[in-house]
């Protein structure tokens, strides 16, 4: 193919209960495989969210849904074309890292909810992950039901009715569920045709002001390079609004900590915006859509090892203030969700806990709690806007539970 690949123009989160088949769906789509971090093939679970982008094609003088593809050349030799480039987010399924789900569902304009056949609906993250996109309202959602090659007829429509019964009063209610097999290749025609209607490419003002999330930050040098051959630092995330372009400046909320007469307080970080990259191609310009990595002219020491994770940037100035505490109001669920189910308990004053806004993830102390609101003081601020949506996880045993949904005041 000679033609250049597009930028991804909209995001699509992959969520559901762990080994369900999302890694493999998103391989299945875009030949890549998410699960890049060795720690993660030893693992086999998607501990960091994983990018990876897909070209949408049709193939002419096919009837739709069987004309879509995400191969270039058709079943009778002639090339597709191509209709739009997505991003798909991989959220991982395992239990303990809802916090990473959630920041990554602040990234995601619809989502692909993965329901194998073979198990009972639901399993408790795919209960936990619909949640999770509720709160952090995602609402154009298609549901996969994936592995029917493992099921017979009859398997495949009880566990159908199980999805309908399960998604009835939710935010996936009228989402349409798409039969496939993730590694046989089965019915992708119909599952990207279902894209296709349900998460259009959202209405992006490109005057708006840049504004973007940071989900990762890294430093691209190796041990021992010298100071002459020393490249600025890295943070990659999503633009949300306006677009970016090289050689401008940026500002990074809440910036970095800094001690003066041993008092500790968060300044915002400027600096250049040095390169972009955009999936994976260098760009002068980047939108709206899919991973962007910024080159920037900060000391590496600073964006290393998503150190400037849960951060925003934009034009220097145009950025909601820093938070080092705040106020919300809490709308708790009825209960815990997983197979213990237990009832949640009020938010009370000292309690910790844990916050994502955004991409940010922090943990609060209880500083005043009453019926429907509270008061928390964070231990790193955040950056965010007044109505911004906050999950509320609480210690439960020796894990963080989502007891509910804040909206900052
Ligand atoms: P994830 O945890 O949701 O990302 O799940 P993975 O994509 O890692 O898949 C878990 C396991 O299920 C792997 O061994 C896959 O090969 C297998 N798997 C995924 N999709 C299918 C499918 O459609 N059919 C069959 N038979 N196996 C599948
Ligand atoms: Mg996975």
């Amino acid at each position: 193919a000679t033609e250049t690949h597009q930028q991804p123009e909209v995001n699509i989160g992959l969520v559901g209960h762990v080994d369900h088949g999302k890694t493999t769906l998103v391989q299945a789509l875009s030949g890549s495989w998410t699960d890049q971090h060795s720690e993660e093939m030893k693992r086999g679970i998607s501990i960091r969210l994983g990018y990876a982008d897909a070209t949408f094609r049709k193939c002419p003088g096919v009837d739709e849904p069987e004309g879509f593809t995400v191969d270039e050349t058709c079943p009778d030799g002639s090339e597709s074309e191509a209709l739009r480039t997505v991003s798909f987010v991989d959220a991982p399924g395992h239990e303990t890292l809802m916090a990473t789900m959630l920041s990554g569902a602040a990234l995601m304009d619809g989502a692909v909810l993965v329901v194998s056949a073979t198990e009972q609906v639901p399993q408790a993250q795919t209960e936990e992950h619909l949640m999770a996109l509720d709160i952090i309202g995602v609402e154009n959602i298609v549901i996969a039901q994936n592995k029917i090659d493992l099921v017979d007829r009859e398997q495949a429509v009880r566990n159908h009715e199980q999805i309908e019964e399960f998604v009835e009063g939710t935010v996936a209610e009228d989402a349409p569920i798409v039969p496939i097999s993730a590694q046989q290749g089965v019915n992708m025609d119909l599952l990207i045709d279902a894209i296709e209607r349900e998460i259009p490419t959202p209405d992006r003002d490109e005057g708006d002001a840049a504004r973007m999330f940071v989900a990762r930050s890294f430093d691209i040098n190796r041990p021992g390079t010298t100071w002459e051959d020393l490249k600025g630092g890295v943070v990659g995330g999503s633009l949300v609004d306006g677009t970016l372009e090289a050689g401008e400046e940026i500002e990074l909320r809440p910036g970095r900590e800094v001690e003066e007469e041993g008092q500790s307080e968060w300044r915002p970080i400027t600096t250049e915006v040095r390169s972009l990259q955009a999936g994976s191609q260098s760009v002068d310009v980047a939108s709206p859509g899919g991973l962007l990595g910024v080159g920037t002219g900060l000391d590496p020491s600073l964006t290393k090892g998503d150190a400037l994770a849960g951060q925003v940037a934009g034009e220097p100035g145009t950025l909601p203030p820093t938070h080092e505490a705040f106020e919300m109001d809490v709308e708790l669920l009825d209960r815990v969700v997983g197979e213990d189910g237990d009832e949640i308990e009020e938010i009370s004053t000292g309690e910790p806990l844990m916050l994502t806004v955004g991409t940010a993830t922090t943990v609060g102390a209880v500083t005043s709690a009453r019926s429907g609101e509270c008061e928390v003081s964070l231990k790193r601020p955040v950056c965010a806007e007044s109505g911004s949506k906050i999950a509320i996880n609480r210690r439960v045993g020796a894990r963080w539970r989502l007891i509910g949904i804040g909206t900052l005041k």
